[in-house]
């Protein structure tokens, strides 16, 4: 079993506490990996790093085109490197492999992306009206960026967050979830061999309330950048405005796939089963409830039941398996605990329902992919973040009836609209409170594309030009060349 140390100024360093973290292998159940238990004497090594990077190493004098190089060598090594990477974090949360494969050979395209834009940072003169005046800004790093993901998709986030704050010029701390950290640290080793200067890039790793919180806390860290469930959003951003740090939050949702009569029917029906089936249902972007239009309801589920029940439950290392194991203990229990919430409030399940039995399934975290129909906009099961394989199915009969229940929700953060109508597609798309809307898709990201929340799914962008500024600070540089004294130093010219 591999024991890693975190990765603080360019090299592992065990934990100070001494202590580690099994890394569970959720097909198998059981331990693979051990992570460092870091803590806040960590967490002040990384932050220090970091900053003295910012501050005194050759990253603080590095020009964009040459932080921009050495991105793009990044992403040739994560190519390079895409099949042990991808592996790495299967093991790790039990993701199909057929899915990582993608996910890894997209990544690179963050870097390359934000690598162009990094010398593309320009402030501006603005052409002020005051007499005798030069004045200009500035677009600075904001400083020492602190992300901490959840473990869902580690290295896509690392990605998202990283390559846009690195290409502005920060150095940042990541601390990956606790239950799926060994890709993340598996990928420093990479910006090592990219040539990126110590201190650029550090990954610690441990339990958000112990090493997460420190973090937050620094006095040198400015910027906190978090994804995971609004619970913990929530708090971060509390303890974050004690020290007036920027932050950016990417949460949990309960999208609504909104699918009208007039659509293509087969399309909308594999767009629904992968909106909540893929990735075991454990995406933000699930779409966890279907708004389907009454004069269809009985058909569709009909379809949806066919197609979910073909799924292959199995190893996520196969290219047979459809559906793979739960990520973590707490979240397989919660999944079910769920399917009996639902139960309980008369929804009716007309696929899974409970764990799955199979005996051919080692691990003992695998639940069924379930579908529940007749669910009413008020029942927990079609409010609460469920993050697992669990579709609600609630009928709807026409436009505002579907927009009034798609934004019945705290969330905002993704929705899914099938209909071949144009006009309609157009309508609902302003409509829907939600920061992504797909018409006649489901689950399409790109580092072209911003993506992030409204409501409590989020606040502020991770990818697509604009969200650069995520990391960057507006400086207004003031400059007189008046060479007449003011005559009263009491009034303000
Ligand atoms: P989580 O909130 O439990 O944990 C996320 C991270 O926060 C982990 O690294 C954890 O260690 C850390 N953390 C926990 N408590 C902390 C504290 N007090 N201080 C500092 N850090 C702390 O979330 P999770 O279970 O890992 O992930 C699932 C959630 O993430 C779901 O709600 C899902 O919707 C959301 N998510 C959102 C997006 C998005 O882009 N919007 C993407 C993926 C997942």
């Amino acid at each position: 079993m591999k024991k890693y140390g975190h990765f603080i100024d360019g090299k592992y360093v065990e934990p100070s506490s001494a202590s580690w973290i099994d890394s569970m292998d959720p097909y198998r159940g059981e331990a693979w990996a051990q992570i460092p238990q870091g803590n806040s004497t960590d967490a002040d090594l990384a932050v220090k790093a970091a900053s003295r990077a910012m501050t005194e190493g050759p990253w603080s004098k590095m020009s964009p085109s040459n932080r921009a190089r050495l991105m793009i060598r990044l992403a040739d090594l994560v190519e390079q490197n895409a099949d042990r990477l991808a592996e790495t974090e299967v093991r790790d949360n039990g993701k199909l492999l057929a899915e990582m494969r993608g996910q890894v050979m997209y990544h690179p395209n963050w870097w390359r992306y934000f690598a162009g834009l990094a010398d593309k940072i320009e402030g501006s003169v603005v052409p002020i009206d005051k007499p005798e005046h030069f004045t200009y800004t500035r677009l600075e790093p904001v400083g020492v960026v602190v992300a901490i993901t959840a473990w869902n998709s580690p290295l896509l986030f690392v990605a998202w967050k990283c390559a846009a704050a690195i290409a502005a010029g920060c150095s940042v701390v990541i601390k990956p979830s606790e239950f799926a950290s060994v890709s993340t640290l598996e990928f420093a080793e990479l910006t090592r061999e990219a040539g990126f200067p110590d201190g650029v890039f550090n990954v610690v790793t441990g339990y958000g309330p112990e090493i997460g919180s420190a973090l937050i806390d620094h006095p040198d860290v400015a910027k906190v950048t978090f994804t995971g469930s609004d619970a913990t959003g929530a708090r971060i951003y509390a303890q974050a405005a004690r020290s007036m740090k920027r932050v950016s939050l990417e949460l949990g949702g309960k999208s609504p796939n909104i699918v009208f009569d007039d659509c293509n029917l087969d399309a909308a029906a594999s767009g629904v089963i992968s909106g909540i089936f893929a990735a075991t249902g454990q995406t933000c972007i699930a779409g966890s409830r279907l708004l389907v239009q009454n004069s269809i309801k009985e058909a569709f589920t009909q379809r949806l039941v066919e197609l979910g029940s073909i799924a292959r439950k199995g190893d996520p290392m196969s290219p047979e398996t459809n559906i793979g194991p739960v990520t973590t203990q707490q979240q397989y229990r919660k999944i079910l605990d769920y399917m009996e919430v639902a139960k309980q409030e008369g929804a009716r399940c007309v696929l899974g329902g409970g764990p799955a039995t199979d005996a051919s399934l080692p691990g003992g975290q695998f639940v069924e992919p379930t579908i529940f129909t007749d669910v009413t906009p008020g029942m927990r099961i079609a409010r609460e973040e469920v993050f697992g394989p669990v579709l609600s199915i609630i009928g709807f009969d026409d436009e505002a009836d579907a927009i009034r229940i798609a934004n019945d929700t705290i969330y905002g953060l993704a929705a899914g609209i099938w209909t071949q109508d144009m006009g309609r597609s157009f309508r609902m798309s302003a409509a829907i409170k939600a920061g992504t809307v797909w018409v006649n898709t489901y689950r399409a990201v790109s580092y072209m594309m911003p993506f992030g929340g409204m409501k409590h799914s989020g606040l502020g962008r991770e990818s697509g030009m604009a969200s650069i500024h995520e990391y960057l600070e507006t400086k207004s540089v003031w400059i007189s060349y008046d060479q007449n004294v003011p005559t009263n130093p009491f009034v303000m010219r």
